[in-house]
């Protein structure tokens, strides 16, 4: 019998570092998860790769796109549309394959909504200060953005209630190590695992 793959929400606040500590754990292939290339309206920054890091749209195909039903959730941020391709996600889950989503809140919020059962990780930063640093010297944002950003990321912690685990990112390998360790156990969770044998008895 085909297990179903597990919906992974990571997410958290912007500039904690989501990207770094995804990029992190899929350095480690024998994984064998699923990025979840999600689709946006933001221009490609130097180095982006279309369908790799992102499907880079225009606003108008994008629009297309959520009236289409294509999109599993989506958001507005920093004034470009992001969200994810659900044709991908169910695919994997239905092959058996975990699929990991890197996404914002108010998508994650969405993606709640719509499958409760998925494993929702979020990554905290270590204070709003460090945070604030870390926006800083990314040193490709004006003050103005800067501040929309944190504004936003304040937000974003207080909505940590809606997430199953709370990883702070003090450290980008123990941190990916904890999520890595999250997503191995809830592959033994038990209400998972009994539904698995509950349904080979019943097919007998
Ligand atoms: P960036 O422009 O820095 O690549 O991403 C900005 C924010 O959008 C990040 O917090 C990133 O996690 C989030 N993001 C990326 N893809 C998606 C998506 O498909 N849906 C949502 N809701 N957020 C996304």
């Amino acid at each position: 019998m085909k297990t179903k793959g597990l919906l992974i929400v990571f997410s958290g606040p912007s500039g904690v570092g989501k990207g770094t500590v995804r990029k992190e754990i899929f350095s480690h292939e024998e994984l064998g998860f699923q990025f979840s290339v999600s689709a946006t309206s933001r221009k490609p920054r130097p180095g982006e790769i279309d369908g790799i890091d992102y499907f880079f749209k225009t606003r108008e195909e994008f629009e297309e796109m959520i009236l289409n039903g294509e999109l599993l959730e989506y958001a507005e941020f920093v004034g470009n549309y992001y969200g994810t391709p659900v044709e991908a996600v169910r695919n994997s889950i239905n092959e058996g394959k975990d699929i990991f989503l890197e996404i914002e809140v108010e998508g994650a919020k969405q993606v709640r909504e719509k499958f409760p059962e998925g494993l929702f990780i979020f990554l905290a930063p270590p204070s709003l200060e460090e945070l604030k640093n870390r926006i800083v010297n990314r040193g490709t944002e004006s003050d103005e953005a800067i501040a929309g950003r944190l504004k936003t990321a304040r937000e974003e912690i207080d909505m940590m209630s809606l997430y199953d685990y709370v990883v702070v990112n003090d450290d980008v390998k123990v941190a990916s190590e904890k999520v890595i360790n999250i997503i191995a156990a809830e592959h033994c969770r038990r209400t998972r695992v009994e539904k698995i044998y509950r349904q080979i008895l019943e097919a007998k």
